[in-house]
């Protein structure tokens, strides 16, 4: 269905935002313009869920998850940040393998089975988007993915 993916995004961050036990503080850098596009809400749910999961679950007291939506040609780009622990370079696209942790006894201690970002890769896929990541080890994590995206042409209602 088509959604404002602006307003389903704070609605996300807001259940977030109230549920957290961390001292963890979350930063909002969304386009204050309606951005429609057609997702099935209930996956994209599970991707942002997934996703700002792990932010939490991998910050550190203190730090701060910040919240993007960028708009560029034809798609969105949806970004996630933490200040946490990082991913080593050479581990960066194996996080979004089924199983894939990167440092297991760090993974055993705070749970989870390793299929959250395999999960969330699929589901961005079936959207017709990417879903890749970027961090520097003990500064922190940014997820980012794309959906396709057409800005309404003003002549179409004309
Ligand atoms: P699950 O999501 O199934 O509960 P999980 O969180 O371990 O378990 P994924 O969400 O798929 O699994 O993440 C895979 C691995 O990538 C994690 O085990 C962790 O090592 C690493 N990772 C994911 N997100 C972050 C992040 N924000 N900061 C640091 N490491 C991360
Ligand atoms: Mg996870």
């Amino acid at each position: 269905e088509w959604v404002n993916f602006v307003e389903f995004f704070h609605h996300i961050i807001d259940r977030f935002e109230m549920a957290k036990q961390q001292n963890v503080t979350f930063k909002r850098k969304l386009p204050k313009a309606e951005i429609f596009v057609e997702i099935d809400e209930d996956k994209m749910t599970q991707v942002l869920y997934n996703i700002i999961s792990n932010a939490l679950k991998y910050s550190p007291e203190g730090g701060q998850i910040t919240f993007k939506v960028k708009e560029l040609n034809e798609k969105i780009e949806v970004s996630i940040s933490d200040q946490g622990v990082g991913i080593p370079k050479e581990n960066l696209k194996k996080i979004f393998e089924r199983f894939y942790r990167v440092d297991k006894a760090r993974s055993r201690k705070l749970g989870g089975t390793g299929l959250g970002l395999a999960i969330a890769k699929e589901m961005v896929k079936m959207h017709g988007g990417n879903i890749w990541a970027s961090s520097k080890e003990g500064k922190g994590t940014t997820i980012y993915f794309t959906l396709p995206y057409e800005p309404a042409q003003e002549d179409e209602w004309l």
